[in-house]
């Protein structure tokens, strides 16, 4: 079962590797459910999420994560004391913290920019990652944990982007940022003295086109010379003549 497991684990991530350019070290985003029950099952997550994602990785969480464990049972802080050791990633609510899965969920936004793997047990969270594709879902279950397999939505996303449909995150940012600049003429000037300078970057491989074509005018050339050759009989033509009277003056005398 344990090979089985890491198999499936191995596929999935290289899926998200591939498809949504996730990259070591893995960002992993947990609340307060899952440390609660990594806890429950004396799961060390520390030391065995690496292993499970046969990679490097960072554990983090939010201030509203640790803020919503706080107020809540005592039961509960067993798990704070584990969530509290993760670094804590900046989110929107400093100022007002919001329930944990809100926050989760803002800190994804459309499109998992920063690349967060999701550790929790939250049902309601849970399902509205899988709204968003390329989220990667950790959660524990019978004693283990668990890798979730790419979600529909991500499967769809990559087989839009595969017919062309759509286009991939890297390109779908640099779309949006172009837009940005579309809406500033300052930068738009700005993009267009950019493209000046790649195209005039661009006549090398121009005049190399035109170094080829040198070699073809020798060939023109042979014909001047054809014309020159020409021209030197008609030349010879006229000083026939004289040459032929001055030796024909000889011979007559
Ligand atoms: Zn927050």
């Amino acid at each position: 079962m344990k090979i089985k497991r890491q198999k499936h684990a191995k596929k999935t991530i290289s899926f998200y590797k591939y498809n949504f350019c996730f990259r070591e070290p893995f960002q992993i985003l947990i609340d307060g459910t899952f440390c609660q029950a990594a806890l429950k099952n004396k799961i060390q997550i520390k030391e065995q999420l690496p292993k499970y994602l046969m990679g490097e990785v960072q554990l983090c969480t939010t201030n509203c994560a640790l803020k919503e464990l706080e107020s809540l049972a005592k039961d509960l802080y067993g798990a704070k004391l584990i969530l509290q050791r993760f670094q804590i990633r900046k989110c929107k609510h400093m100022k007002d913290p919001v329930p944990a899965s809100e926050c989760l969920l803002s800190m994804l936004g459309e499109t998992n920019p920063h690349h967060y793997f999701i550790a929790t047990q939250d049902q309601q969270l849970t399902t509205a990652l899988k709204k968003i594709p390329g989220v990667p879902l950790l959660y524990i279950i019978l004693n283990t944990m668990v890798l979730d397999k790419a979600s529909e939505r991500s499967l769809k996303h990559v087989e839009a982007v595969q017919l062309g449909e759509l286009v991939s995150p890297s390109q779908q940012s640099s779309i949006q940022t172009l837009k940005e600049k579309e809406g500033l003429s300052k930068d738009r000037n700005d993009r267009r003295g950019k493209k000046r300078k790649r195209k005039s970057s661009n006549p090398n491989p121009l005049s190399c086109l035109k170094k080829k074509k040198k070699p073809m005018p020798q060939q023109p050339k042979k014909t001047d010379g054809e014309k020159k050759k020409r021209s030197r009989p008609r030349k010879r033509r006229p000083a026939g003549p004289e040459e032929a009277a001055v030796t024909s003056n000889p011979t007559t005398a």
